[in-house]
């Protein structure tokens, strides 16, 4: 059985929220992920399907690997066209905030969003979520957004508003958000979703196909520069680093989200829980943190990286220099010891 997570009270206000509104905008964090894009392109699926006016805006461009995800197209990017962007806020009555627990996370559209005279509902699943919605319903315990939106679709019992454009997107995040299920991905109803989602039509081979295996010859290389150049093992606490400078960047021709993942490249070393990537970007240095079984990664962003995000995966960014970076994760690592066992 797939269990009840919200509550009766969450599902019937955002039912009707829904009924009662015309003009619905819905955001996501900066950079989104697949779960973001996921998310937020399941919803506005859902939405048009029930006649409503749905627009996704995102604060900047989506990676080529999640472009194909239907519906990313007719969507509107700030950093590209700003006053359409600005103006889709302005007018909505309702703003759906996915896949982000804080209004700094929406980079350049967070003023206008938290400013508009629109109802904000929060759909979420990241610790500590933030009071700038009117709504809102966050569970940590549920691995991604899209996974919290089907659920809430079902708890209103609406999934026949689903289509197979729909169901893809959503399905597109459940398994990006768990590294194709093979974290935080143990919970039995994750399976029985999947399976519903497999009726709506989606065809879950391509989709990992279209998300994992679309990368670039260059991407390629400056993964194999990475892991053989840039990657420092801390064995003495099981742990480990990557990073990589503008300069290295730019010799493999770089693009958005051609690093994608690699954080996660230590942790296939046998013994290391704990994995850094730092690289440069134009006004700092971008952090991302992962980790296995008990291994805090968020209080570590928390607490040296003005980031946050969950115990096993996390990120922020450090204003320094990339050695600073480096350094600092150093003199981190022996604080951390006792969460480093393998
Ligand atoms: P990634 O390493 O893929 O950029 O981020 C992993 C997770 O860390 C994200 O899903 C998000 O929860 C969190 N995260 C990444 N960057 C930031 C940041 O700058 N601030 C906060 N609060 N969380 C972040
Ligand atoms: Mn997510």
């Amino acid at each position: 059985m797939i269990t009840k997570v919200i509550g009766d009270e969450s599902i019937q206000q955002v039912k009707e929220i829904i009924a009662g509104n015309e003009r619905f905008v819905i955001v996501a964090h900066i950079s989104p992920d697949g779960d973001a894009v996921g998310s937020t392109q399941g919803m506005a699926q859902f939405l048009g399907e029930w006649g409503k006016e749905a627009t996704v805006v995102y604060n900047d461009s989506v990676s080529d690997n999640l472009k194909w995800i239907p519906g990313v197209k007719g969507s509107l990017i700030y950093e590209e066209t700003p006053e359409e962007a600005l103006e889709a806020i302005e007018q909505a009555d309702v703003i759906f905030c996915m896949d982000f627990n804080i209004h700094k996370r929406m980079g350049k559209i967070a003023d206008a969003v938290v400013q508009s005279r629109a109802l904000r509902v929060m759909i979420d699943h990241h610790l500590c979520p933030g009071d700038f919605c009117d709504v809102v319903i966050s569970h940590p315990e549920i691995s991604s957004t899209s996974e919290l939106l089907y659920r809430l679709i079902r708890q209103m019992g609406e999934t026949k508003r689903i289509d197979e454009r729909g169901a893809t997107a959503i399905y597109t995040g459940m398994m990006t958000d768990t590294g194709a299920f093979t974290y935080n991905s143990s919970n039995p109803q994750i399976y029985m979703i999947i399976a519903e989602l497999l009726k709506k039509g989606i065809d879950k081979d391509k989709i990992y196909d279209r998300v994992f295996n679309t990368f670039t010859e260059n991407r390629e290389r400056l993964m194999g520069y990475t892991i053989n150049k840039k990657m420092r093992l801390f064995k003495e606490y099981n742990a480990a680093m990557i990073s990589l400078t503008s300069e290295e960047l730019k010799s493999f021709d770089y693009k958005k989200g051609d690093s994608e993942g690699f954080v996660n490249i230590p942790l296939s070393v046998k013994g290391v829980v704990f994995s850094a990537f730092f690289r440069q970007d134009e006004e700092y240095v971008k952090v991302s943190l992962r980790s296995k079984g008990n291994f805090p990664a968020n209080k570590v962003s928390e607490q040296y990286f003005n980031g946050g995000g969950h115990k096993n995966a996390a990120g922020g960014e450090f204003f320094g220099t990339i050695e600073e970076a480096e350094r600092l994760f150093e003199e981190i690592l022996p604080l951390f010891s006792k969460y480093l066992e393998d």
